[in-house]
């Protein structure tokens, strides 16, 4: 990239901004910076980036899309920025998100819906909860973005807006910085519409980091990377339990396409099982509400948050007022993660998520080639390399369905994430990238845990 690019980039931010709503705080001196830089050989020169506006930076405010953090600034760079600042990535500004990273639709935000660049004149939603960033790249305001990933935040609007959008193990990157919403899922990911910018900012940040507890060792690291095989074919699962209604008439068509393509590529393609992957929803939606109400429970207004002004009890409860800037879905998680943890349910809903999650990734051990440094398990000889499944399996619904007296019942919204919940719950890397070149649809590639590598390998010769 040249500074040229770069600086038309950032011009063009402010009409962009105007018309697809992608940033809740946009950095007025970027340009300048560019204008100055003086590292143009770093890994990341001149390349510009959108930042989910649930990490933390030192020199923009972080407000997780809330009204509770309006007024927040952290003393600290969030490694993952830290890391691109270094590499000389020119961070242009805050991305729009559902507040906290729930949602799956973009509408959820303080600043108001991201409206989907694909759709110019409709107002169609970008998916959630990156919604900011995936619009961001697929607008051409930055040449990438990164995005959290809890339970499918980075891949599914990626497949929404027809852009790459990358989820890579749990612990590869550092959440160090990374504002919590389910700490055993949260996952720093990375959106672009060219692979090797993709590749080359995933090396920038796939490292340990000592300040995160869930990163990966270099030990570890260094393991996985002498067990990576490179291959020109692979061996391709695709789970039924994914095609258990029926497509839609649009999707058909791409999809076999895309399936005859694989075989052309000399691919082998086989059906797979992983029986469990069907309580996927329930047990994601009874895990990450509980570990939100843990994490979100220091935004009191004393620690964290902005506090309400007008005395904070309200009929017997303190803190009510200040709590009650939280947002409808944010209150509504924080209500059913109460109860998944309340000594009366823990046991039936808790600890049997808890459960169900582990068979889960038995199940998936079973499937792959690969082993799993974390479970022990040591892969299997006629492994499978890659699981293959679509992202989403229909196009984005206008912004007014999400309208919340239109749609009162959240499930119609939790439905979205059934194909890339699964995945979250084993910690497995996965990409989305389009069916075709601007189709709304994804097909999502995800490999064993810690093999990143042959995702992003195979990537590059589907996409
Ligand atoms: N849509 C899911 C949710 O609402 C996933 C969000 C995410 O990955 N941050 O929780």
């Amino acid at each position: 990239m040249t500074s040229k690019m770069a600086l038309r980039r950032i011009q063009s931010i402010p009409e962009l901004q105007k018309k697809y709503n992608i940033f809740t705080y946009i950095d007025q001196s970027a340009a300048d910076k560019i204008i100055h830089d003086k590292n143009a050989d770093l890994q990341l020169a001149n390349l510009t980036a959108g930042i989910k506006d649930n990490i933390v930076t030192k020199d923009m405010p972080t407000t997780c899309a809330s009204k509770i953090l309006l007024d927040y600034m952290s003393p600290f760079d969030a490694t993952c920025v830290k890391l691109l600042r270094d590499a000389g990535a020119l961070l242009v500004g805050k991305t729009n998100l559902d507040e906290f990273g729930m949602g799956s639709t973009g509408t959820h935000s303080f600043f108001g819906p991201v409206k989907n660049p694909l759709f110019d004149n409709q107002d169609i939603v970008a998916g959630g909860s990156s919604s900011g960033s995936a619009a961001a790249v697929a607008a051409d305001a930055t040449d990438f973005a990164l995005g959290t990933d809890t339970g499918g935040s980075v891949r599914l609007p990626a497949a929404y807006t027809s852009i790459l959008g990358f989820k890579p193990s749990y612990g590869r990157i550092s959440r160090y910085g990374v504002i919590a919403y389910a700490q055993s899922l949260d996952t720093v990911g990375i959106m672009a519409k060219d692979l090797s910018v993709l590749k080359k900012v995933f090396h920038v940040l796939d490292k340990y980091d000592e300040k995160d507890p869930t990163s990966l060792t270099n030990d570890l690291r260094t393991e996985l990377s002498a067990l990576n095989i490179q291959k020109s074919t692979y061996r391709i699962g695709i789970p039924k339990e994914f095609f258990q209604g029926s497509l839609s008439k649009e999707v058909v068509k791409p999809l076999s396409n895309f399936l005859d393509k694989l075989l052309r590529q000399g691919h082998e393609l086989y059906p797979v099982s992983a029986p469990s992957m069907k309580f996927s929803l329930p047990i994601y939606f009874t895990l990450s509400p509980a570990e939100a109400t843990s994490n979100l429970a220091r935004f009191d207004g004393i620690r964290y948050g902005t506090r309400s002004e007008e005395g904070d009890y309200e009929n017997g409860t303190l803190f009510a007022p200040t709590r009650s800037f939280f947002g409808n879905v944010v209150q509504d998680r924080l209500i059913l993660g109460n109860y998944t943890l309340c000594s009366e349910t823990f046991k039936d809903s808790y600890i049997k998520a808890q459960k169900l999650r582990v068979k889960l990734i038995d199940e998936f051990d079973k499937i792959f080639k690969f082993p799993n440094l974390l479970t022990g398990s040591k892969g299997h000889q006629n492994g499978l390399d890659l699981i293959l499944s679509l992202t989403n399996d229909a196009w984005p619904k206008p912004i007014d369905f999400f309208n919340e007296t239109r749609t009162p019942s959240p499930t119609n919204e939790y439905k979205n994430d059934v194909f890339v919940t699964p995945m979250s719950l084993a910690g497995l890397p996965a990409i989305s990238f389009p069916l075709e070149r601007g189709l709304p649809i994804g097909v999502q590639l995800a490999g064993q845990y810690g093999d990143d590598s042959t995702v992003l390998d195979a990537c590059s010769l589907l996409v």
